[in-house]
């Protein structure tokens, strides 16, 4: 009856929002008076687990899902849940969880609730919180089926330690052949990306062209930070493709989101919400991103990016 939970990894190591989800666990655990049972995919070193609460794993070391397939993940997930007969399973609002829960959910004959921000208000019934309408809205969702799936929204609940003593299992499931092999991944290397992002320094048409954007560069360097940029910078090609945030591009959820020369359109902030804090630098006060904004600064960017640059610099070398 132990909650299971779904900890991402890659290249052996786990994630963030692994260490998230176990967290979550444990709180929805402690309020059912349950243990937490974690599923691992090829996972190298497990035992960071029992610092959130984990008190087993469960991992499943097999070639064929060494890189993501969302049909055989929801299935080895639901084959771990018969198992530990876990009538609560959590995962993350990753990018990959979007494509597997609406799966595992099928699989589970689950009811599934989405983009979670809050331990559960009750257990009996399942009550949640999630975020709804771009992160604009709350909304409070029971779900009433025997099996519950919950996915968690990034950087909403945070981590929290709790440690215990997990004990670690290999767990050999049958893996459902499904036709699709991925046979090789190309992934840029040496850079944060904006899904895994903690801090997110983004730019928009007040940049004035491609050739400004060293200063966003070296202010991500010195932030170990991920660049962005709205959608016009993209259609522009000043920036590429896989920077644009926003309702057509990508979701942002990190701690700290830097917008620089971004006017604030409610298509941009749809997408940037659900960062935590939100800074602004703009020349125009009357730019929309100052009322979404925590702290704003009204000024040109190319005075003020530098001096930020060289502030941080010289903060970080007294370190
Ligand atoms: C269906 C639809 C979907 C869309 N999806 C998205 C989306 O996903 N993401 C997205 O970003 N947009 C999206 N858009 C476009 C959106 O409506 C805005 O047009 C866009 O976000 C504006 O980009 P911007 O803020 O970079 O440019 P602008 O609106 O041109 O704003 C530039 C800002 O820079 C400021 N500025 C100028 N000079 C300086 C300076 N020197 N220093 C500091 N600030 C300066 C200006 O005051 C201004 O506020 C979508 C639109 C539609 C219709």
């Amino acid at each position: 009856m132990s909650v299971l939970v779904y900890t991402e990894s890659e290249q052996g190591k786990f994630k963030k929002t692994a260490l998230e989800v176990a967290s979550y666990a444990k709180a929805v655990a402690d309020q059912m008076g349950t243990t937490v049972t974690a599923i691992t995919f090829n996972t190298e070193d497990t035992s960071l687990l029992s610092n959130y609460g984990v008190d087993k794993v469960l991992n499943v070391n097999n070639s064929q899902l060494e890189t993501f397939n969302a049909n055989g993940y929801a299935n080895v997930i639901a084959q771990a849940a018969a198992k530990e007969a876990s009538k609560v399973v959590i995962v993350s609002s990753s990018a990959d969880c979007k494509y597997l829960a609406p799966l595992l959910a099928i699989d589970l004959n689950a009811g599934f609730a989405s983009n979670v921000v809050e331990a559960p208000s009750s257990t009996s019934p399942f009550t949640v919180k999630r975020t709804a309408f771009t992160n604009k809205a709350f909304n409070m969702t029971t779900i009433n089926s025997d099996v519950k799936l919950v996915a968690v929204s990034k950087n909403a609940f945070g981590l929290k330690e709790n440690s215990s003593s997990a004990t670690a299992e290999d767990f050999a499931p049958s893996v459902p052949e499904n036709g699709v092999k991925v046979e090789s991944v190309d992934k840029v290397s040496g850079k944060v990306t904006i899904a895994d992002a903690e801090i997110v320094v983004s730019g928009g048409r007040g940049l004035k062209g491609p050739e400004n954007w060293g200063m966003i560069e070296e202010l991500a360097d010195v932030l170990g930070a991920a660049t962005a940029c709205s959608k016009p910078v993209s259609d522009l090609g000043w920036r590429p493709h896989s920077e644009h945030v926003g309702q057509t591009g990508k979701p942002v959820a990190s701690n700290l989101y830097i917008a620089i020369g971004i006017s604030g359109a409610i298509q941009h902030l749809a997408g940037i919400n659900a960062s935590k804090v939100k800074v602004v630098i703009n020349t125009d006060p009357e730019a929309p991103f100052f009322k979404a904004a925590d702290y704003g600064i009204v000024g040109d960017a190319f005075e003020v990016v530098p001096k930020l640059i060289e502030k941080l610099k010289a903060f970080k070398a007294q370190q």
